[in-house]
């Protein structure tokens, strides 16, 4: 579904510590003209932030971007650029002039290596985007291929499947490659607006969380609580896992409300099967009110079809009608269970997820939750609680947010 990092034989081939260059494929397809204009300005501010604590530069080369490294940190923005947003895929090169005998010299050297390395097949393939290099890409191929087949143990050239692809893109410079890294892709975060994440410490909103920001979307956080029935090492639980998503989402803010009073009303005065879906109102009619004060346009759930009681369609159809104007996004929707763990494991958080905690809601869980229930008859229920409004009031003014990542 989402990406899964491909082993990559021919890498080991290259030696690391030559990785001087890391080119970048981004772009969305379908963007054109002034979308891609605002789309390269998001993607440049956000590598630029990324790279600022390893002093690495970027620059472009005939319209396709690169970042220096060195041998002290090839691998670390290596690894922090495969979590930027926006951009596809990443090509770790040896940077080198755009000579014939440069290029020559230091494809034979790879070659050679990659042959002790035990490649015993090669195959080299030439991009020529600089013009003012004299050869054509399959001449110039041809002739490398020749070169090293003349001066190294190589006995055969493998067009299919070869032990080692050697890649080699003519530019102003020239970059030598064997690997293109496969990433997220999605887009530059904060190029999608703004949304308020609703998030417990469960596997599935942290999951919701990554996707939204993956789409784009710069998101704040907030979580509900029933302090002093759930503890406070459950906020702690979730101001960690807020942080493990800073390296996506950047630096966020999370806010924690107790709804600790309101529940304790439901729970006095309404049907009993139906306090979940109760609570999950007030929920989101919190997170809206917040959402919008903050100027974030749209609320964020880690909700699947069918997971459990309240996420049936009738109890969704419930939860969604106490949301008035934002459009409420439920990434996770479609997915299973275990399509999310993947997820879950490959972003990192899944292991701080499956930590024990109490959850709100599960105090005043009932036994038998209504599995599909009618909204005529939540909202009948909920009318029982005459200070509805000035409760959520309340409990709204009590609220407190960290600043974290
Ligand atoms: P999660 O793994 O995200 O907790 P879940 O499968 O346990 O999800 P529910 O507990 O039914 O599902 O919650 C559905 C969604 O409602 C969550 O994904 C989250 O977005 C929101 N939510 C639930 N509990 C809380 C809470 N205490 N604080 C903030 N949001 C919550
Ligand atoms: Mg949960």
């Amino acid at each position: 579904i989402l990406y899964i990092m491909e082993e990559n034989k021919m890498a080991k081939y290259l030696k690391q510590e030559l990785i001087n260059a890391v080119g970048m494929g981004y772009g969305e397809l379908s963007l054109k003209g002034k979308n891609r204009g605002k789309f390269e300005q998001a993607l440049k501010s956000r590598i630029g932030k990324i790279l600022k604590k390893y002093d690495a530069k970027f620059y472009m080369d005939m319209s396709k971007l690169y970042v220096l490294v060195n041998k002290e940190n090839n691998t670390d923005v290596i690894e922090s650029m495969r979590k930027i947003f926006g951009i596809n895929s990443l090509t770790p090169s040896i940077m080198i002039e755009s000579t014939v005998e440069d290029i020559k010299r230091e494809v034979l050297d790879i070659a050679i290596n990659a042959y002790e390395e035990g490649a015993r097949n090669f195959k080299v393939e030439v991009s020529r985007r600089n013009k003012k290099f004299e050869i054509g890409s399959m001449d110039f191929a041809r002739e490398l291929g020749g070169h090293i087949l003349v001066n190294s143990s190589f006995e055969n050239v493998k067009m299919k499947n070869p032990d080692i692809l050697i890649n080699i893109d003519i530019r102003e410079k020239t970059y030598i490659f064997a690997e293109k890294i496969r990433t997220y892709g999605g887009l530059p975060l904060g190029s999608a607006g703004k949304g308020m994440s609703l998030i417990s410490g469960g596997i599935d909103s942290p999951v919701a969380s990554f996707m939204m920001a993956k789409r784009g979307m710069k998101v704040k956080y907030v979580t509900f609580h029933s302090f002093p029935f759930t503890s406070k090492q459950a906020l702690e639980k979730i101001k960690e896992l807020v942080e493990i998503l800073s390296v996506y989402n950047d630096k966020s803010r999370l806010y924690s409300i107790n709804i600790l009073k309101i529940q304790q009303v439901i729970n006095e005065k309404t049907n009993k099967e139906l306090a979940t879906i109760l609570t999950r109102r007030v929920m989101m009619r919190l997170a809206e009110r917040l959402a919008i004060e903050n100027d974030h346009m749209a609320l964020v759930t880690g909700e699947s079809l069918g997971q459990v009681a309240s996420q049936t369609l009738g109890g969704l159809t419930c939860t969604n009608a106490s949301v008035e104007t934002l459009p409420v996004f439920r990434p996770l929707i479609g997915m299973d269970k275990l399509e999310i763990m993947d997820i879950a494991r490959e972003i990192g958080t899944y292991e701080k997820s499956i930590e024990p905690h109490e959850d709100t809601c599960v105090i005043f869980a009932p036994k038998n939750p209504v599995t599909n229930p009618k909204i005529e008859y939540v909202l009948r229920e909920e009318s029982k609680i005459e200070n509805y409004d000035e409760l959520l009031e309340e409990i709204y003014n009590d609220k407190e947010y960290f600043n974290i990542g």
